[in-house]
């Protein structure tokens, strides 16, 4: 089997319960635990409103589209984003005819303020931020940085679900993001098998949401189904070219059931972290680590290290049986986007030589241990101790 990068657990009983209940009822679609869900989320997070969709991508392309229509950019207006992350946040730019303007990212690995300063042009409408592994980088900077040049703000929170400042504040409330998405995709941190919830302090906003996910149409088919009349239950206007986006009773149970053991998968993910940092802070020149901002108690949905030789590293580890991941190779080098190729040299760097070591539940103080000897043993003998550093 060796020791996969993730490795979703679940509470299979509980999780069972709430997909009886489901199955039971009869009601496995929109509403039911899907809005049960929307209420615990909100009142976890303290976003004003939250709605649950089938994915995190669905929920950005839902976030961009709208923002374009509500406020009515131009085709080819700009939207600044980062080359460092899983494809769909620029995709969602992209799909809306809009322009990804790709600025750099800092040590935290997420967006630099200044480099995204200095990508603001007159067609510039709305900055995505992705909070990096959990960490919430330079987010309140950027945060001041879009409401000084009225731009819009999208929090991409894939990674972010459970990160929180030191204060208790879920980062994208309080009005600090437009709109924040989460994913509870199979290897996020709260996993169900694929859904996602999107935020925002809106009301207009988030009714706009649940229609556009909805075809268009202006009523949800639950709300229909208990009309008590029941008359009228086929009348309903249709609003937008809607898409297909809802989240499922099914899943929302599943989140649910998941919902409770959050903080406490999120904390042992902290703590493997930190068995992790202990070894290999004892190697500046040879492992560099991530900086995590020092108000944010990080998700730590990703843990990352850089080395001079990481592919070498990867072969060596899947060698014994260790298998890590990259997050991510520059979007700029794909073909859609290479437009910006070699524009951002920090996401660069990390696009070279980042490796995402394993991180989830099942690993325990002797994997962590055993994957550490391996790395060290790695650098500091089999590539001689050469620097990480370029
Ligand atoms: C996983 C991920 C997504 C997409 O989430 P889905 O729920 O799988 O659509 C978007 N952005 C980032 C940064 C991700 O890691």
């Amino acid at each position: 089997m060796g020791i996969q990068l993730f490795k979703a657990s679940f509470d299979v009983e509980a999780c069972l319960v709430q997909v009886r209940e489901c199955l039971e009822k009869g009601w496995t679609g929109m509403g039911f635990k899907t809005v049960e869900f929307e209420e615990a989320w909100k009142k976890y997070t303290g976003h004003k409103y939250a709605y649950y969709i089938n994915s995190n991508t669905a929920g950005l392309y839902m976030a961009v589209d709208t923002l374009k229509e509500f406020y009515g950019w131009e085709d080819g207006d700009e939207v600044i984003s980062t080359p460092l992350t899983f494809i769909s946040t620029n995709h969602a730019i992209s799909k809306s005819n809009l322009r990804a303007v790709f600025a750099d990212v800092d040590d935290t690995l997420c967006l630099a303020p200044k480099s995204v300063e200095e990508h603001i042009t007159d067609k510039t409408r709305a900055v995505i931020f992705v909070g990096f592994g959990g960490n919430t980088g330079n987010f309140k900077k950027i945060v001041k940085l879009c409401k000084d040049y009225g731009l819009k703000l999208i929090l991409d929170a894939a990674h972010m679900s459970g990160t929180r400042y030191k204060d208790g504040g879920c980062p994208g409330t309080d009005g600090d993001a437009d709109i924040t998405v989460y994913s509870f995709q199979a290897v996020k941190n709260l996993p169900t098998g694929d859904s996602g919830v999107i935020c925002t302090d809106s009301a207009k906003l988030d009714e706009i949401f649940r229609k556009k996910a909805w075809l268009g149409i202006s009523k949800d088919t639950y709300t229909r189904t208990v009309d008590k009349g029941g008359t009228y239950k086929w009348k309903y206007d249709v609003e937008y070219i809607g898409d297909k986006y809802n989240g499922n009773a099914i899943m929302a149970g599943i989140a649910l059931a998941q919902l409770p053991y959050l903080d406490r998968d999120n904390a042992y993910r902290r703590t493997l972290a930190q068995w992790y940092t202990e070894v290999f802070s004892k190697y500046p020149e040879q492992i560099g680590l991530v900086k995590i901002s020092s108000d944010c108690v990080s998700s730590r949905h990703l843990f990352q290290i850089f080395v001079k030789d990481r592919d070498g590293l990867m072969m060596y580890l899947n060698s014994n049986e260790v298998y890590p991941g990259v997050h991510y190779v520059a979007n700029t080098d794909y073909c859609m986007y290479d437009y910006a190729k070699g524009t951002c040299p920090k996401a660069d760097f990390v696009s070279k030589h980042v490796i995402s070591l394993p991180m989830h539940m099942g690993v325990t103080f002797e994997d962590v241990q055993y994957i550490t000897r391996l790395v060290v043993k790695y650098v500091m003998e089999i590539r001689s101790g050469e620097s990480y550093k370029e």
